[in-house]
């Protein structure tokens, strides 16, 4: 297992991890334990729409705040949890006569114009002091420390703390970061994480199931602060909605992308698709996943492709044969590749996975990026693999005549009105909101063609491709210009089709 730590990229020179803290923040009613869960906002560029605990990084000034029975960095990561608990939902865990129940109290109203103070930036530490408050770290149990892994391109090396809500303070979300925030029993949480609706990250995952159990702080405390299936406090398993382990794997693809989602699908019968990592050590992280999962009673059925290229095939074979499983993938993928393909995927039809949660994936057949595109939709939890229908981190290069944009933004419109859940890509971290992915992304597409349109006008001659690509992608760098170039003779072919640009001599000039 080590070796497929040590395979993992470094952190990108300049980037190290942010020290964040998140706190576990439960409490105690009639129902049992309950915890307070965030939404994050979309937009955000960690985990946007994921549900989490709250927290955040570390601010220079947390190293300011006194904190009872700690110091230095331990007393820093503490003040940081406080802060950003306070902050996020208004849960002040700290002592003082004005806290105490029978003192002369804080009252809510007092308590969220502090907030407020807080949060328009005052000093967390002079606040506290201005109203004789003062942190405890023993109120802070350390549980458990987890590192982004290094394939994301926001990292947090973030420390999580379980902390027992103060009695008689009402926790709230306040727009902002956060859609929204709620008391929560971790066994509905987790039927949420089932269903789909809620994805989770790994330390959120694992701290969701701990508290399922809860029986003690002690034992929760020991169990949180040792999670499975992680190594140098990275884990190896992202299952951020049950019966969808996402493997990101080192390809040569386009950058910036570095890596290529491979995903296994199920919960007993399994599905992987597209290992695209054509080196060893790489597509072996992949088989060490699956046959973890076979040993725990899972049944791996085949390998599927979402299409042809390289960096979503380069492994296929070699994970095929390790694991015995055949291939199964469109026809116009099966031309087009090395290794056998022995089950041709049609539009339309469901590979049904049996287990403890079913699972129905159909199958549907996009192109326009490759000729045999396929992406998958669940029918129960709504997800969708999406291959390279939608890269999170890249642009989809429409290549011609291979690729073609009709097509494709035919098929784009075809998964925007599909009940989209969450949106698994093949290169880039996943989307919680796939529809509202999928507009800005249409829209994204309109707006390129209407620049390229634009550029074609603003020549008074009849122009060449090095003369309308600068113009149609000034918003960018010139070097992203000769991959631009593809995407251009796409758009350019479209409108040729839709008679709204002549070319002759391969020089295109307004109809
Ligand atoms: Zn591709």
């Amino acid at each position: 297992m080590s070796e497929a730590i040590a395979g993992l990229p470094p952190p990108p020179p300049g980037k190290p991890p942010r020290d964040a803290s998140a706190v576990i923040v439960w409490r105690r009613t009639w129902r049992g334990v309950e915890v307070f869960w965030l939404e994050r906002e979309q937009r955000l560029s960690f985990a946007g729409g994921f549900f989490a605990f709250p927290g955040g990084k570390v601010d220079a000034a947390d190293d300011l705040v006194p904190v009872r029975g700690a110091s230095g960095d331990a007393a820093k990561l503490v003040a940081t949890a406080a802060r950003e608990l306070f902050e996020e939902t208004g849960l002040l865990v700290a002592r003082g006569p004005r806290l105490e129940p029978d003192g002369p109290r804080l009252e809510q109203e007092a308590l969220d114009g502090l907030r407020k103070q807080v949060l328009d930036g005052a000093s967390f530490a002079e606040v506290l002091q201005a109203h004789g408050l003062e942190l405890f770290a023993s109120d802070f149990r350390p549980a458990g420390r987890w590192l982004t892994p290094p394939y994301l391109p926001v990292r947090f090396d973030a420390r999580f703390f379980l902390v027992e809500a103060p009695e008689g303070q009402v926790a709230s979300v306040w727009p902002g970061e956060l859609a929204s925030g709620e008391w929560i029993r971790p066994s509905d949480a987790l039927v949420r994480w089932e269903a789909g609706s809620a994805l989770l990250h790994p330390p959120n995952l694992h701290a969701l199931s701990v508290m399922n159990g809860f029986t003690s702080v002690d034992e929760a405390v020991a169990a949180l602060s040792a999670p499975p299936w992680c190594e140098d406090f990275i884990s190896r398993r992202l299952e951020f909605q049950r019966g969808v382990h996402v493997v990101p794997l080192e390809t040569p693809t386009l950058p910036p992308a570095t890596h290529t989602n491979a995903y296994v699908l199920g919960t007993r019968e399994l599905l992987l698709v597209d290992p695209g990592a054509p080196d060893e050590a790489e597509a072996r992280k992949l088989v060490t996943l699956v046959k973890e999962l076979e040993a725990a009673g899972c049944e791996a059925k085949a390998v599927v492709l979402t299409h042809h290229h390289g960096d979503h095939t380069g492994g296929a074979q070699l994970v095929a044969a390790a694991l015995g499983l055949p291939v199964w993938a469109h026809a116009q993928t099966a031309a087009r590749v090395q290794v056998p393909v022995v089950r041709l995927l049609e539009d339309g039809e469901v590979l049904a996975l049996d287990g403890p949660l079913p699972m129905r994936w159909r199958v549907l057949h996009t192109p326009g990026h490759a000729p045999g595109h396929v992406c998958l939709f669940d029918e129960r939890s709504h997800a969708g693999v999406v291959g390279d229908m939608v890269s999170t981190v890249s642009t989809i290069i429409i290549d011609p005549p291979e690729g073609d944009m009709k097509v494709y933004l035919e098929q784009l419109e075809r998964l925007r009105v599909l009940p989209l859940g969450a949106l698994y890509p093949a290169h880039g971290p996943v989307v919680a909101h796939g529809v509202a992915k999928l507009e800005e992304y249409l829209e994204h597409r309109a707006w390129r063609e209407a620049k390229v349109l634009e550029a074609v006008r603003s020549f008074a001659l009849p122009a060449g491709l090095e003369q309308v690509v600068p113009r149609a992608y000034d918003d960018v760098g010139s070097f992203i210009w000769p991959i631009a170039e593809r995407n251009t003779v796409a758009i350019l072919q479209k409108l040729v089709a839709e008679h709204r640009v002549l070319v002759a001599d391969g020089k295109y000039r307004a109809a």
